[in-house]
């Protein structure tokens, strides 16, 4: 018999949800049975903590439940909703003294509640606006005999004509129907040897747990199984990615490199000697590489990148680097030729470029004419074809979504790749962001850094700041001012910009150049502005974040980023990373209104102490939370329902050494005992993640 697919049959199925209340519930996400057994309680009532009535104590906090026998609005006097319970034991008053009418529609005769609160004693015992849970009617012994589930989204419940209570009977039904229906997805030897509580029981004892103890058993087991299913993509990944042993067969002419390397104008740090060092290993190993380089802003990896570069091409194949933003790109761009003084056919590729030009580059670089490509997301076009690509750079990756990166991989035959980012992932969840990677740390500065030191100012010391611009201005060093762009409202903060940019150009500064950059520009223009910065014909650069990553010009010293309580911590210290290149000394003034909440504050203490990317890191993640933090769109990660990275680091760990044990044996998924493992995988990654070699 072929096993019942709960998510394919939809809610409707059950007794008592009508197309329209099947609408109201796809609000909240449940469109199959699936999801209805999944959609897990915000919290359970556990029968052990009610007191009966006459064992209350007045002062006191306690939770009572009973039947309400009495519902009574008082009009004489402080007008108030009073509703009498009685738990055979004793009788309680909830005293209602604001929104009598709305309290008056919520409660019914006859319907049990429990009431949390203060006990006072005026005649009765009584509660003054107690918290309170319906738990349901009291002839129906589903509410009351065991932990009563309480669910989230009782908003869009109500919008479906169903209370808490009438949901309840609807995930008792479907769990009486369907609960036989839910099968294993753990292997056996998994479950045996953590003691888990089998699937199906779990879902059960999720929404009416006999005890505490078995409810905690059940976070256990979700939490285990998440973290095994994440780790599973990981090691999948891993697995595939490296086994094509067929990798480019990289044969480095160290000669060359080593010429290059002599005639940069600096020494490379002992850091990027190291990571080159990884690298060298990894090309020559015969299996891709697949590499994620993590070094603070401004700790020198697009020379690690550039000498990468160097490596894959020097054996005869086309390296490709791919950038998040046109002036990054076209930055890296001008680096590299500064830089490399050995002759390379290098191209430049950007969506707008014209198509005349476009198609010319597109010819040279599918028959071999070009040996580097620098570009944009223009590199993953369709059109885009690579005679031999060996090497696969991507810049500030997390700037690009996973698929974004796939792409680009796959316009080579198992090319190596090196990703590298500046924001840095706090150090406790590299391994499960990144588990299909392998890491480097660029760990230290070049030498000769100033000290870059950031304070937070309110807007009522704009004047002070504008003098202290000036001052600086003079002594010939030059500043960015950036205004917030927030995707939402683009429109109103370019104007934002562009007011600013006009009234400090004719009111503030009118004795300096002024330049204005934001995204909307044409290539042309935003490259102009930035060479007439670096050329210092502009003294004072207002721009929006475009700026925000990768741009490097060692004679800004001064950052002013207003309304930076807008910006994350990740994004103002990448925004700061602007300055502090040189060897003058370089300020960072955070400017935001006088009153913004504490969060905020705590955001802008954290920037003025602390330069190092990973301390902030951790901030950022102790700030937002680790749900916030992994957030699906910046990491392209699947989302977590019962599992935190950080409190449940040590099943994190545990789960990972399980899923990549079980590829390393059985990589295809083939083994009998891996079968519902396999189903579940391809139900929820195989597309998403294209993981098509589970088939
Ligand atoms: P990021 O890691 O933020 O991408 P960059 O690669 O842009 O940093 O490097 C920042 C600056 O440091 C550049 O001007 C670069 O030329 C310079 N730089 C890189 N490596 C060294 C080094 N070993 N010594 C001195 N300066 C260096
Ligand atoms: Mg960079």
């Amino acid at each position: 018999m072929a096993p019942i697919q709960l998510d394919k049959i939809p809610v409707q199925k059950m007794k008592g949800i009508s197309a329209r209340r099947a609408e109201a519930l796809a609000t909240l996400g449940i469109q199959s049975i699936q999801d209805l057994l999944e959609y897990t309680p915000r919290r359970h009532l556990d029968r052990s903590m009610f007191l009966p009535i006459n064992k209350l104590e007045e002062n006191s906090e306690a939770t009572v439940m009973g039947d309400i026998i009495k519902k009574k609005k008082v009009v004489r006097g402080k007008r108030r909703l009073i509703v009498s319970i009685h738990d055979g034991k004793g009788i309680l008053d909830g005293v209602w003294f604001n929104q009598v009418e709305i309290f008056d529609k919520i409660f019914e005769e006859r319907q049990t509640v429990a009431f949390s609160g203060k006990v006072t004693r005026f005649k009765t015992w009584q509660m003054v606006h107690p918290d309170f849970d319906i738990i349901g009617d009291n002839r129906d012994k589903l509410h009351t005999g065991q932990n009563i589930p309480i669910y989230p989204g009782s908003e869009a419940l109500r919008k479906a004509g169903l209370n808490s209570y009438s949901f309840r009977r609807i995930i008792s039904d479907a769990l009486k129907e369907y609960q036989r229906n839910i099968t294993e997805i753990l292997p056996s030897v998994l479950i045996k040897k953590y003691k888990l509580l089998p699937r199906a029981l779990a879902f059960r004892q999720m929404h009416f747990p006999e005890s505490s103890e078995k409810l905690k058993q059940v976070f256990r087991r979700f939490k285990y199984e998440e973290l095994f299913f994440l780790e599973l993509l990981m090691a999948l990944r891993k697995h595939f990615y490296q086994t094509p042993a067929k990798a480019v067969q990289v044969n480095i002419d160290n000669a060359l490199i080593r010429k290059v390397v002599d005639s940069f104008p600096f020494q490379l740090t002992r850091a990027q000697r190291d990571v080159l060092k990884e690298i060298y290993n990894d090309l020559r190993s015969g299996h891709p590489m697949n590499r994620l380089l993590q070094g603070d802003v401004g700790s020198g990896k697009t020379v690690v990148a550039l000498v990468t570069m160097l490596m894959a091409i020097s054996s005869g194949y086309q390296a490709a680097l791919m950038a998040p933003t046109e002036i990054l790109a076209q930055q890296h761009y001008f680096n590299v030729t500064d830089l490399v003084k050995v002759p390379l056919n290098i191209e430049f590729l950007i969506g707008s470029l014209n198509p005349n030009e476009k198609e010319q580059i597109h010819r040279k670089i599918a028959e071999g004419e070009i040996d580097l490509v620098i570009g944009t997301h223009a590199l993953i076009q369709e059109s885009v074809q690579f005679k031999k690509l060996g090497l696969v750079i991507v810049d500030e990756q997390h700037r690009f979504g996973v698929m974004q990166r796939a792409e680009l991989i796959k316009k080579g035959l198992h090319p190596h790749v090196l990703v590298m980012t500046a924001t840095p992932i706090p150090r406790s969840l590299a391994l499960t962001l990144y588990g299909d990677l392998d890491v480097s740390i660029i760990d230290e500065l070049p030498p000769g850094r100033q000290q870059l030191r950031t304070f937070w100012r309110k807007e009522g010391k704009l004047n002070l700041i504008h003098e202290f611009i000036r001052q600086k201005v003079r002594d010939r060093q030059q500043v960015y001012i950036i205004y917030p762009l927030i995707e939402e409202s683009e429109k109103m903060d370019l104007k934002a910009a562009t007011d600013a940019y006009h009234y400090l150009k004719k009111d503030v500064f009118p004795e300096f150049k002024l330049a204005l950059l934001h995204g909307r520009l044409r290539m042309e223009e935003k490259a102009k502005i930035m060479e007439d910065f670096k050329r210092r014909r502009v003294h004072i650069l207002i721009s929006t974040t475009v700026i925000e990553v990768g741009v490097d010009i060692p004679n800004a010293t001064i950052m002013v980023i207003e309304h930076a309580d807008r910006f994350g911590l990740s994004q103002l210290h990448q925004l700061r990373g602007r300055v502090g290149r040189g060897e003058k000394e370089s300020f960072c003034i955070l400017v935001t209104p006088e009153d913004i909440n504490e969060i905020a504050q705590k955001r802008m203490k954290v920037l003025e102490q602390s330069n190092d990317g990973f301390f902030i890191a951790d901030e950022d993640l102790r700030l937002r939370g680790s749900g916030e933090f992994f957030g699906t769109r910046q990491h392209g990660m699947p989302d977590l329902k019962f599992a935190d990275l950080i409190a449940d680091k040590n099943i994190v760990q545990t789960a990972r050494k399980d899923a990549f044990a079980l590829v390393e044996k059985d990589p295809h998924l083939r083994f009998t005992q891996h079968q519902t493992a396999k189903e579940y995988f391809k139900q929820k990654f195989v597309e998403k993640f294209q993981m098509k070699h589970i088939a």
